[in-house]
């Protein structure tokens, strides 16, 4: 299985036929779910969140060197987050043409000015990663982003090993299915959320999950629900609108929600544009940020996963400046950086431009956002960049190159989709959760990995955009 499935199990129709059917039930058995699209805020219809049939083979080198470098891009997200004047300058021309950035970072300027209330700072995030693969090379690690915000999958891909280890077993392929890792992202990004929680100090406070309108992924959050509830610790399920109507702070800033006392509040909502559907959601937001509550992310841990902040974390002595002391941590993290240029104007920026249009095939336009398809790939690279290549709107992007990992054929399983054998691309994210109080770090760990797989047809877009699916690494 080295080089993928062997062809004799991939092209064996009917065993592949009853390894989908004894799959399925399994992502059942295991609680691998997900609402039906049709009806997103109800439980009545639910069914096995979309996955592979089969693990993907991935190096076990590049597999340890993600996990090892995840408590260092924890350290350097907080410290970046604390890092105003950093901010301030990496953000400078992308919050000119950007609305949302710089709504974002009005709030955070806002905060600055009237000084923080709590010094608690919790950090839940996930480092993306592809393999370049270039032929006859060795698999590269290379980053693709970090999330900050409402990183997730870290409740589902807790379940999905026993899915793989049974279809392995079922096939026959018994020495693989004990290859499976485990992975438990759930109680680590609880554990990290448990510790703020009790720093807060108050038994009677709760955990609050910030969540969009569309709660179809709403398992995924309940095995993070669940592994505090084990603790004893409560949690409530609040959308910006519920906190708008019902939030407010006493006169020690100390947050309630319909009469709750709010310890943490956990965002799984707010990182797009589209989740602001009034001017009230970004009071809301305001107003969380202002309380005593511990906010995951707080704001400056928000804004230091852009893709601005990732372009010039890449520029010669940047990451020095944040480990003065510790080249080895330099030289691990800078190991993992595609190239990244900045489409700023000035020469540089022009340069930019001018490398994207003679060869739009090697790269990825990319804007401030998050959630999946919003990227720009070839031809339509020249046409967005024609058109903006002599104005400041070409600020609001950064330009990425292109990572080619090597195509493995595989099935995905998504509900009322053919078995067709695709051709497919992963990327590995890993957890990272990190708890500071004041100066010290009092948590900082890797949690566990994520495997997302899509078709290469597609070029861009993640499970919840409908394109990836949960998968494992088999590490070779
Ligand atoms: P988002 O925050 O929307 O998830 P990403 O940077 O993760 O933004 O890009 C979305 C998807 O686009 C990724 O999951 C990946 O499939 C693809 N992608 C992004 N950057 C690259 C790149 N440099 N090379 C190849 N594919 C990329
Ligand atoms: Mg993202
Ligand atoms: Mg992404």
């Amino acid at each position: 299985m080295a080089q993928g499935i062997p062809d004799e199990v991939l092209m064996n129709t009917a065993l592949i036929k009853d390894l989908a059917d004894v799959a399925k039930d399994a992502a059942l058995l295991h609680g691998v779910l997900m609402r039906a699209q049709e009806t997103p805020n109800s439980s009545e219809l639910v069914s096995y969140a979309p996955f592979t049939l089969f693990p993907t083979p991935v190096p076990k080198a590049v597999f340890l060197q993600a996990l090892a470098v995840q408590t260092h891009y924890n350290t350097l997200v907080d410290m970046i987050s604390q890092d105003a004047e950093f901010l301030q300058e990496a953000l400078a021309s992308t919050i000119e043409v950007d609305g949302f950035t710089a709504r974002l970072f009005r709030i955070h300027q806002q905060i600055l000015k009237e000084g923080r209330s709590q010094s608690i700072v919790l950090g839940l995030n996930r480092s993306d990663f592809m393999l370049d693969q270039k032929d006859g090379q060795a698999a590269s690690l290379k980053q693709i982003e970090i999330n900050t915000i409402a990183a997730s999958f870290g409740g589902l891909s807790s379940r999905t090993p026993d899915l793989h280890r049974l279809v392995l077993k079922v096939a026959g392929r018994l020495e693989e299915s004990q290859r499976i890792l485990d992975n438990n992202p759930a109680a680590g990004l609880a554990g990290g959320i448990a510790k703020a929680w009790e720093l807060y100090g108050s038994e009677r406070a709760v955990v609050m999950f910030l969540v969009e309108e569309n709660q179809r992924n709403i398992f995924d959050h309940r095995y993070v629900e669940n592994e505090l509830w084990k603790r004893n610790i409560r949690t409530i399920r609040r959308r910006f609108e519920d906190v708008s109507k019902t939030g407010n702070l006493d006169g020690n800033k100390r947050l309630f929600v319909d009469g709750q006392e709010v310890a943490v509040v956990y965002f799984r909502n707010g990182y797009m544009p589209q989740n602001y559907m009034s001017e009230q959601s970004w009071d809301t937001r305001l107003l969380m940020e202002r309380s005593q509550a511990v906010k995951c992310p707080d704001i400056g841990t928000h804004l230091a996963g852009t893709k601005k902040v990732q372009q010039v974390l890449a520029r010669p002595g940047v990451l020095e400046r944040f480990f003065p002391d510790q080249p080895q941590v330099v030289e691990q993290i800078r190991a993992t950086f595609a190239g990244l240029y900045t489409l700023d104007m000035g020469p540089e920026g022009d340069t930019t431009v001018k490398m994207a249009l003679s060869e739009p095939d090697k790269f990825v336009l990319k804007p401030q956002r998050e959630g999946g398809g919003n990227n720009i790939y070839g031809s339509e690279i020249c046409q967005v960049l024609e058109g903006m290549k002599d104005s400041t709107e070409r600020m609001a992007f950064i330009l990425m190159d292109k990572i080619h990992p090597r195509p493995v054929q595989n099935y995905l399983l998504r509900q009322d989709a053919p078995l067709k054998v695709s051709n497919c691309l992963s990327e590995l994210g890993v957890f990272g959760a990190y708890v500071r109080r004041g100066k010290d770090m009092v948590m900082n760990e890797c949690v566990g990995h994520l495997l997302r797989t899509k078709s290469s047809e597609h070029s861009d877009g993640g499970v919840a955009a409908g394109v990836a699916v949960l998968d494992n690494p088999l590490l070779i």
